[in-house]
């Protein structure tokens, strides 16, 4: 499942996670654009968004579910979820993941 050159299968693994549950993490990106600015990383390796369906039904219903609970757990009540597909995109992490983005956002919206 996962891939050892991949910088989100090391963070799911070894990152300073502020929530987690069974197969998904979330984290503070590094380089904020927000106020808020969460990563939710999936633990099964799918390069990008239009390979969403090789997450089973369980977990891409669970994945929505704790992209909302992190979000709530970050005290957000308003906020944006953002994903990048591709590089054109500005997709640069090829392991799929959400943007929760709160406060004053200042790029990605
Ligand atoms: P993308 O551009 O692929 O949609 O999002 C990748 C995000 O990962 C960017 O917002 C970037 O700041 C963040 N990022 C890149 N490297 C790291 C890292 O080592 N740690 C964390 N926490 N975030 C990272
Ligand atoms: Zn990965």
């Amino acid at each position: 499942m996962s891939n050892d050159d991949c910088l989100f299968c090391k963070l799911y693994r070894d990152g300073d996670h502020v929530n987690a549950t069974d197969g998904f993490v979330a984290l503070r990106d590094i380089n904020p654009q927000a106020d808020t600015h969460l990563l939710v990383i999936p633990e099964r390796h799918v390069d990008t968004f239009r390979d969403v369906g090789e997450l089973t039904p369980d977990e891409a219903r669970r994945m929505l579910e704790f992209v909302a609970d992190t979000a709530r757990r970050a005290g957000l009540e308003d906020y944006k979820v953002v994903v990048n597909v591709g590089p054109g995109a500005g997709q640069t992490v090829f392991h799929l993941h959400w943007h929760v983005l709160g406060g004053r956002i200042r790029g990605l919206a």
